[in-house]
């Protein structure tokens, strides 16, 4: 009576170790989303650092020109001035602008080898995450295809399942079932060793011992409600621990 009833069992457990895989290869999936996104922020900051330079550069270049034509304009001024005060002072406001362009011409320079520092780091680090995500997505692939192999396996189990759980009879299939859902983990038919239940290791009493030994009757341990057997009503089952 158990014995079909206990390979549909080890099919089960077969189909429910796939399924706590499948579960779980997905999840390994969320480490590597994590990390491409960490790689994105690593670029794009890089990517701001060089154009923050490059930006600067343009407003420093903008700046010069406006003050080379405001120099240009006092030049122009200074013909017309008669007063000599007058004539100073706007001597000396060409100076201080002629002083202003000198100091954004240096920052330019400066600038220049920033840009150039920036735009080599930047090279390095995008082929660098290029490797890197190329990476990822080669090990989400083969996560990919061990979940498929895993959906695959199960689903052939399941086919190999359908005519066993045919042949066991109804009632006693019934039981199982609920007895599978109520378990949640792990097998709902379990060995009777001498009076203990392989299941939960409580003893059974030994009228229901008896009547699992002389296997006429089906019963369930009082203490974790999983399917009882005894070996010696089961063929090939002495290996099993
Ligand atoms: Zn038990």
């Amino acid at each position: 009576m158990f014995d079909v009833l206990l390979r549909l069992q080890d099919l089960d457990l077969d189909i429910e170790t796939l399924k706590a895989r499948e579960s779980e290869i997905p999840r390994q999936k969320e480490k590597f989303a994590i990390h491409r996104t960490r790689l994105a922020a690593e670029l794009e900051e890089r990517e701001k650092a060089y154009k923050d330079i490059l930006v600067e550069q343009k407003d420093c270049e903008t700046e010069i020109e406006q003050k080379q034509a405001q120099v240009t304009k006092y030049d122009l001024q200074l013909f017309a001035i008669k007063k000599n005060e007058e004539y100073q002072a706007l001597l000396h406001e060409i100076d201080m602008v002629k002083k202003q362009i000198a100091l954004k011409e240096e920052r330019i320079i400066t600038l220049m080898v920033q840009s150039d520092e920036a735009k080599a780091r930047l090279e390095e680090d995008r082929q660098r995450i290029d490797a890197e995500l190329k990476d990822i997505d080669h090990q989400c692939a083969e996560i990919d295809t061990e979940l498929e192999e895993a959906v695959r396996e199960r689903e052939r189990i399941e086919e190999q399942r359908k005519p066993i759980a045919a042949q066991v009879d109804p009632r006693l299939l019934a039981r199982y079932t609920r007895i599978r859902g109520s378990v949640k983990q792990g097998p709902a038919v379990v060995a009777l060793n001498d009076e203990v239940c392989s299941g939960c290791h409580m003893y059974v009493p030994p009228q229901i011992a008896n009547e699992v030994l002389a296997g006429k009757k089906v019963h369930t341990c009082a203490h974790c409600g999983r399917l009882l057997y005894h070996r010696d009503n089961v063929e090939n089952r002495a290996a099993d621990a």
